[in-house]
This record gives C-alpha cells, sequence and structure tokens, in this order.
C-alpha cells in the first residue's frame, strides 16, 4: 500500500490498530450488525488505549495524536466494523474536538477528562425532525433564566444517542436573533426532563446506539454554554470540518474491506474453469476498486495534512469526504457484484459493507451539500488568485 504523508510512526499505529481490531472486534463484527447490539466488552477495551481521546491533550488524558493517526485509527476500526468507526469518529470529532477548541479550562477538565479516557461517550445534535441538512433551522430553545438555561429540544438520528453522557445540543438561545441567536449547550445524560428515544432501525451501521434525544424543560446551569452565546453554527461548521475527515475515513476503511474481500474471493471462486479473477471483465472491475481507494486516501490524508499544518483544509476536507463516500458505494457495489449471488446474502461480509457505505454520502452533510460546499470554497479560491472581487 503506497501511503504518501506517512511516517514510521504512523504505520506503527496502524499496524497495531489492525491487530487490535482483527483479535477484538472481527469475530463478532457480523452478529453485532445482525443483532443491532453496542459492544461494550470492545469498547471498554478501547478506552485505555486512547482510542477515544484521540486528539484530546494528555493532560485530560487523550493521546494528543496528529489528524492523520485519527485518520487512520477511523479507517482500520471501519474496515472491521463501520458502526464503531462512526462511534469514535463522532465522539472524537464532533463532541471531544469542539470542547478542545471552544471550551474554558473548567469544562475540559470537567467533560473531556472522562470524554478522552473512554469513560463518557459524546454526541453532536444538531439535527431535528424539520432541520437537516439546513442547520439554521432549528426549533430547540436555551432560554436563560437566572444561572441556568431552560432546554427545550427534539433531536433525531443522534449518533451514539442509546449510550451518550455528554451531549452537545445546538438550540437557539436568541429566538429573535435567527442564526446569530444559535449558541451549543452541554447536557448531561441524566439531567431531569433528558429523555432517550427509541433506537432507529437502520439499514447499515446497525451496531451503533443511533437514536433521538428529547430534552423538557431540563435546567442546565449557564456554565455549560461551549464558546459565546449565538456562535452555535460556527462551533457546528469547524466541528464538522473536522469530522468530515473521519467519516470520509469511515468511508474508505468499508472500500477497503470490500476490495479485500472481493479479491480474496474472486481467487478462490471457480468459472469456467479459472478463477474469476484470471476474467479480464473482473480484472477491470478490481482496477477500478483498487483506484477508488487509493484515490479516496490521498484525499483524505491531505485534508489530515493540511489540517496538521494549520492551512485552511474547508475544501480539502469536504472534498474528501464527497469523494469517498461516493468510492465506497461504487466498490461495495462492485464487492457484491464480484461475489454474484453469494454478495447478496448476510452469509458474506460484503453485503455488510453494501449497507453500511450508503449512509456515508448521507450524515455530516449529504454529497449535495458538499459539492455546494465545494463550489463555493472553489470559486474563493479562484477569485482570489484572479484579484476578482
Ligand atoms: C445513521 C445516521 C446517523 C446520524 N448521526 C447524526 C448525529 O450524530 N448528529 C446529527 O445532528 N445528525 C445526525 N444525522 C443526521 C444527518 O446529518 C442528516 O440526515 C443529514 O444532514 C441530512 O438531513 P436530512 O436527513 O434532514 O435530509 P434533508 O436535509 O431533508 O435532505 C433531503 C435531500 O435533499 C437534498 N437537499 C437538501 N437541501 C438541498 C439544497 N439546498 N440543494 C440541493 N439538495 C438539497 C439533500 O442532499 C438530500 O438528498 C445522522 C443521520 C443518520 C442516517
Amino acid at each position: 500500500m503506497t501511503e504518501p504523508f506517512l511516517t514510521a510512526k504512523h504505520r506503527i499505529l496502524r499496524r497495531s490498530v489492525r491487530s487490535f481490531c482483527d483479535r477484538e472486534l472481527s469475530p463478532i463484527a457480523a452478529q453485532i450488525d445482525q443483532e443491532a447490539r453496542f459492544p461494550w466488552e470492545v469498547i471498554e477495551k478501547m478506552g485505555p488505549l486512547k482510542y477515544f481521546g484521540i486528539q484530546a491533550s494528555r493532560e485530560l488524558g487523550g493521546a494528543a495524536l496528529d489528524s492523520l493517526s485519527y485518520a487512520i485509527i477511523i479507517e482500520e476500526v471501519s474496515r472491521i466494523s463501520a458502526a464503531i468507526g462512526l462511534c469514535l469518529s463522532v465522539h472524537n470529532s464532533v463532541a471531544v474536538f469542539p470542547i478542545m477548541a471552544f471550551g474554558t479550562a473548567e469544562q475540559q477538565q470537567r467533560w473531556v477528562s472522562e470524554l478522552a479516557r473512554g469513560q463518557k461517550i459524546g454526541a453532536f445534535c444538531l439535527t431535528e425532525p424539520n432541520a437537516g441538512s439546513d442547520a439554521s433551522g432549528i426549533s430547540a430553545t436555551a432560554i436563560q433564566e437566572g444561572d441556568h438555561y431552560r432546554v427545550n429540544a427534539n433531536k433525531v438520528f443522534v449518533t451514539n444517542g442509546g449510550v451518550a453522557d455528554i451531549c452537545l445540543i445546538f438550540a437557539r438561545t436568541d429566538p429573535a436573533a435567527g442564526r446569530k441567536g444559535i449558541s451549543v449547550v452541554v447536557v448531561e445524560r441524566g439531567t431531569p426532563g433528558f429523555v432517550v428515544g427509541d433506537l432507529e432501525d437502520l439499514c447499515g451501521v446497525r451496531a451503533n446506539p443511533v437514536s433521538s434525544i428529547r430534552l423538557y424543560d431540563c435546567c442546565v446551569p449557564k456554565e455549560n454554554l461551549l464558546g459565546q452565546s449565538g456562535t452555535g453554527l460556527q462551533i457546528g461548521l469547524v466541528a464538522l470540518d473536522t469530522g468530515r475527515i473521519g467519516i470520509a475515513a469511515q468511508a474508505l476503511g468499508i472500500a477497503q474491506a470490500s476490495m479485500e474481500e472481493a479479491i480474496r474471493y474472486a481467487n478462490q471462486r471457480q468459472q469456467f474453469g479459472v478463477p474469476l479473477s484470471r476474467h479480464q471483465v473482473i480484472q477491470m472491475m478490481i482496477a477500478d476498486m483498487a483506484t477508488q481507494v487509493d484515490a479516496a486516501r490521498m484525499m483524505i490524508y491531505r485534508a489530515a495534512w493540511l489540517k496538521d499544518q494549520h492551512q485552511t483544509f474547508t475544501k480539502a476536507s469536504a472534498q474528501a469526504k464527497l469523494f469517498a463516500a461516493e468510492a465506497a458505494g461504487k466498490v461495495t457495489d462492485l464487492a457484491v457484484q464480484i461475489h454474484g449471488g453469494y454478495g447478496y446474502s448476510k452469509a458474506y461480509a460484503v453485503e455488510r459493507y453494501y449497507r453500511d457505505a450508503r449512509v456515508t454520502r448521507i450524515y455530516e452533510g449529504t454529497s449535495e451539500i458538499h459539492r455546494m460546499v465545494i463550489a463555493r470554497e472553489a470559486q474563493k479560491e479562484i477569485m482570489s488568485d484572479l484579484h476578482i472581487a
């Protein structure tokens, strides 16, 4: 595997994550998908390995690794279980990261120290029944009353929702101020009025307990406001820039696993007296899979590298997420095709990969929304190069 951008440390990290996942997650990956079960027994082992605090500071219990390491961990975990890759991606990039980036020292100590050790699980609660792609359309409210906020919200499709302890809730603190009246308040499970809804019966990533979360007159101390009042949408966008690298890496892990299974199968299965892999049409499919996987990997590593160099990476991360998600769709589809009828059976892993890949084109911004972001950023870049006002 060619891996520009990576150092020897990154390669060692990849080997160690792969070995952990092959040993602990692989034997149960199909079963947890079928049973839609969150595998606490493996999650508990990931805490000491710092998979829940990949980029959090060491003082707070994290591993303080770079974004490339983050992408590698999500890719490797998703190669075995996309549902658990999703859990780690959301927890690290849109729960822990915004608290590290926008939280006060007191807030970091209070929440990140347990999140980074995997003692608590984080969630990002933006989507509502009437506000998906258009996040500015949310109707949740967090109205300040003296020393606390009264929070009312109906959040849907919350990744980790069924097990989350610390939830970043996007709500209107100033309902009259439009986009500028949205803030993030952190609400802990157990706060009176905090209700976890039924788990979604999903097509893929089924081992992740995605659920709704409802808040009924939850009283939250005013110290739980993250960043400045009215900056919720900015916090969300910054978090999602990082989150996109994670979801792109998740898509890559699924695509990598599908390609491996397809190549294995194509070399075992014989038709017309030779292994499938000897038929030129199958070789064309393998060539397309390998090219999609390599291109996605390069785009993801470039976005992560740009982030690590403190360079602008909004367009790069949106491109990586768009490309990797669409690549995962194509590669998993080809993997099913190479398996013929067996690829359509739950007896073969490619059936699960096919289902898991589909959602990467939907969450943390659909492919359509990513194209809008990329078009905006590309035009900004070119117009500034051409000095067009
Ligand atoms: C398994 C899963 C986990 C999730 N986890 C989370 C989570 O942890 N936290 C969270 O907040 N949300 C989460 N989501 C929600 C997810 O982010 C949204 O589903 C997604 O942003 C799309 O919103 P929507 O479903 O309301 O679709 P809509 O916004 O209604 O879009 C429907 C379709 O219209 C298109 N569309 C919308 N606007 C435009 C436009 N202006 N131009 C062109 N096309 C447009 C979309 O691309 C899409 O194809 C999750 C979703 C799933 C399925």
